[in-house]
């Protein structure tokens, strides 16, 4: 059985970014005592339910996992590790830089955690202050330190491109930061402003980087990076060589992940489910919906190549045929040739792969060649 990445979500956040439409909430000690009993029954029961299963990474995502607190963080990891194994795994915790976390990242270094993720988003402070966060340059370059005192070398910082009032300097800035402070990784997301958002209520109003300025931050930022020896493999991730996040690489290689908690997705024995989006649901035992009437199969070659073309490493003719038993489609590939001449993608007899220019319009690519 090949080991599964777990995933566990912790939906509670001290408030509202404008901006996020991720699912989270304010919790009290009491709803985090319960939520913490829930999820370690949950493990207990797909221990029961496969006693087989291993996990060889896993990932506290947000919500504002450190809001948790080490110790019940560590009451999960404890159960996890009891469960599925978790030998030599990737132990990720995503953290707000907007607090002194010197001492959680000592506790659950203890208990296993050996990769942090935290929000920086900007270091600018208007920016910060548009996206409604709490934290300064200041704040997350001290974050950073605590995570190397307490032995966790592997840092990831989450910097956001295209916000309200953000400039070329302003982002190099923050780029700059992010090599400055010795990160192994970086994840940079173009701000979509989701419906559901306060960012939505007022969209109008926001001053937004256009089409085209957001597609030049994008642009700068892989070149920056990759001078700063970020390597992009990602969309929107870049690693020092090696540490590329091996969690979320389970994703985009369509390998098995479980995912716990409200808005939880997974993938798991060939099927996709996920969790709804309610805590008070998820308390009182509710069980996971199943993805199943997607218009893609789960498992599917059009899944499989939609996941691949995330990555720079792209599709290959190798592990098409290792996973599907036959190469890359010729009407994949012909329309891949197209749209080489205009820097969109590349394509060898091996592989074919969108460049930082395709990855722009890869929803427009994806759905010509799929
Ligand atoms: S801290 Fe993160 S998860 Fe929480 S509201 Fe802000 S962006 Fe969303």
């Amino acid at each position: 059985m090949t080991p599964i990445g777990l995933y566990i979500h912790v939906p509670f956040c001290d408030g509202k970014c404008p901006y996020c439409d991720f699912f989270s909430m304010r919790g009290n000690a009491e709803t985090m005592d319960k939520y913490t009993n829930s999820i370690i029954n949950k493990i207990k029961k797909y221990k029961l339910e496969y006693p087989k299963m291993q996990a060889d990474t896993l990932y506290f995502g947000g919500g504002t996992p450190n809001l948790l607190g080490a110790e019940r963080l560590c009451s999960i990891l404890t159960a996890a590790k009891e469960a599925f194994g978790l030998k030599n795994a990737e132990i990720t915790v995503e953290a707000n830089p907007d607090r002194n976390l010197r001492d959680f990242f000592r506790q659950v270094k203890q208990e296993g955690v050996n990769r942090v993720s935290l929000g920086l988003q900007s270091t600018n402070a208007k920016e910060l202050c548009a996206l409604g966060r709490r934290h300064t340059a200041k704040d997350a370059a001290r974050a950073v330190e605590d995570a190397h005192a307490a032995g966790i070398e592997n840092v990831s910082l989450d910097l956001m491109l295209a916000v309200p009032g953000q400039t070329r300097d302003s982002l190099r800035e923050s780029i700059r930061f992010c090599l400055n402070v010795g990160v192994t990784h970086l994840s940079a997301y173009l701000l979509r402003v989701e419906e559901h958002t306060a960012f939505w209520q007022k969209r109008r109003q926001l001053s937004l980087p256009d089409e085209e300025q957001a597609a030049e931050l994008y642009e700068m930022t892989c070149s920056e990076l990759e001078s700063g020896g970020l390597s992009q493999y990602e969309i929107s991730n870049f690693a020092k060589p090696g540490r590329e996040s091996r969690h979320n690489l389970k994703y985009w290689n369509l390998q098995p992940s479980l995912g716990l908690g409200p808005a939880a997705h997974s993938f798991f024995n060939g099927k996709r489910f996920y969790w709804p989006r309610s805590l008070q649901g998820f308390l009182n035992g509710e069980e996971p919906l199943s993805e199943e009437d997607s218009d893609i199969p789960a498992g599917s070659f059009t899944e499989y190549a939609m996941l691949r073309l995330r990555l720079t490493a792209g599709l290959t003719e190798t592990e098409c045929h290792e996973h599907f038993g036959c190469g890359i489609p010729e009407h994949l590939r012909k329309t891949a040739k197209h749209y080489e001449q205009a820097g969109l993608t590349a394509v060898s007899p091996e592989c074919v792969r969108f460049t930082p220019k395709g990855f722009l319009v890869s929803n427009a690519l994806l759905a010509e060649m799929l």
